[in-house]
């Protein structure tokens, strides 16, 4: 007999690490070198872990190898809870903080816990596909809002209006965003804040990228503005504190918790389930909130910043491709002009520019977005190596027609 995936899997995928990865292993394994563009992962490209993070987690690691607290090690979730009173969160303790390994499993964890079959989460379009994929697992159904690439990004409020239904359970808003790198204004968080609030919605705020905002401008958190609304704020240290591969995340739940007391039980037997995080990485929580050194690269002379700008400049010399200026987070996602390029199938224009170039970046449809006309690449190597890649992929798409 032969085993099959379960129907459950049926349209959920995640192409960031999809088919293509295979063969740029392949291409590695046959000794050619692969410009690894499609995730944002800080270390594979020179950033070092924080001095601070690395002694916190040595100095446990030698009383951190017992299963711990499901929720996460107390010290860390009260770290957590203070970091967002000081960010205008009102009324957390460390008995609203979750704990896991990095947001992927707690995005995964929160929404299993809420979503029955038929039930809908509104997901941005274009969005980060984990989002859409444990929606679908879960057997709901992601109902993906428009983000207006015209309004650098800006989600539309008045589609997300338009596709609430009586089956709605959460907005899911990921700010800083990835990929488009849009930072969302304070009014339109307030307006979306006042949707769920009339529609009795919960608010998943994945704001993973919540320090990493350029050019002075301030990220606002939806916990913070919507007091009265029922959100989980979820982030870690992946990305602000370039340690993806510990695996440290948070979950923060604020608004009336009284009436989501049968949720919230959910959610704590789901995270007694996984009986626990990892220990060392949840030792690392509370040194690495007090750990400003990503500060110094989203400055306007940082590190990040800089890539952040020769990205985006290259990405508009080539002819036929726009982008909008990120704000925030580690990407740049592009628009090709498919009257000048004609390109009917992203993921084969991806695969053919890994054969041709050995350089990999991830097809705007794995984001779901629905046309074939973009692409999304990390801004995490340093300038120039990103300026020579961009370029090439130019080159490439010069003469490029399916
Ligand atoms: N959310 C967003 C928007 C992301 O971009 C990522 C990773 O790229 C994640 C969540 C997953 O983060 P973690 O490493 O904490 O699981």
């Amino acid at each position: 007999m032969e085993f099959r995936q379960s129907s459950k899997l049926a349209g959920v995928c995640y192409e960031i690490r999809g088919p293509v990865v295979e063969q740029a292993n392949a291409l590695e394994a046959a000794g050619h070198s692969v410009l690894r563009l499609n995730t944002g992962n800080p270390a594979a490209f020179g950033f070092e872990v924080p001095d601070s993070i690395l002694t916190a987690m040595t100095r446990a690691l030698s009383t951190s190898h017992g299963y711990g607290d499901s929720r996460g090690l107390l010290s860390a979730r009260q770290a957590v809870a203070d970091y967002y009173l000081r960010r205008g969160f009102s009324e957390l303790g460390a008995d609203d903080v979750y704990l896991g390994n990095g947001v992927s499993e707690l995005a995964t964890m929160a929404v299993h816990a809420l979503v029955d079959g038929g039930d809908e989460l509104l997901v941005p379009s274009p969005d980060y596909p984990l989002w859409t994929a444990v929606t679908r697992m879960a057997g709901g159904t992601a109902v993906h809002y428009h983000c207006d690439e015209q309004a650098e990004w800006q989600p539309d409020l008045a589609d997300i209006a338009a596709k609430i239904t009586d089956r709605t359970k959460a907005i899911v808003v990921i700010n800083p965003n990835n990929p488009t790198g849009a930072v969302y204004s304070d009014e339109l968080l307030r307006g979306i804040a006042e949707l769920a609030r009339r529609h009795n919605l919960m608010i998943l705020a994945d704001e993973v990228y919540d320090r990493i905002v350029y050019d002075g401008a301030r990220h606002h958190h939806l916990g913070a503005i919507a007091p009265d609304v029922v959100c989980l704020t979820f982030s870690g240290l992946s990305k602000s504190h370039r340690v993806a591969g510990f695996r440290s995340g948070w979950l923060v739940v604020s608004g009336p918790r009284d009436h989501a007391k049968d949720y919230l039980e959910g959610l704590t037997m789901l995270a007694g389930m996984r009986l626990c995080p990892n220990g060392p990485a949840q030792h690392a929580i509370e040194a690495a909130l007090g750990d400003d050194s990503i500060d110094a690269l989203i400055a306007e002379d940082g590190r990040l910043t800089r890539q952040r700008d020769r990205a985006w400049h290259a990405l508009n010399d080539i002819p036929g491709v726009s982008c909008v200026k990120p704000r925030g987070a580690l990407y740049a996602f592009a628009r090709i002009d498919t009257d000048v390029h004609r390109i009917h199938d992203d993921e084969k224009f991806v695969y053919d520019l890994l054969l041709r170039e050995k350089i990999h970046v991830v097809q705007g449809t794995g984001f779901n977005w629905a046309r074939p006309d973009h692409f999304r690449i990390i801004t995490l190597p340093e300038a120039d190596e990103l300026e020579t890649a961009i370029r090439r992929i130019g080159r490439f798409l010069d003469g490029y027609a399916q």
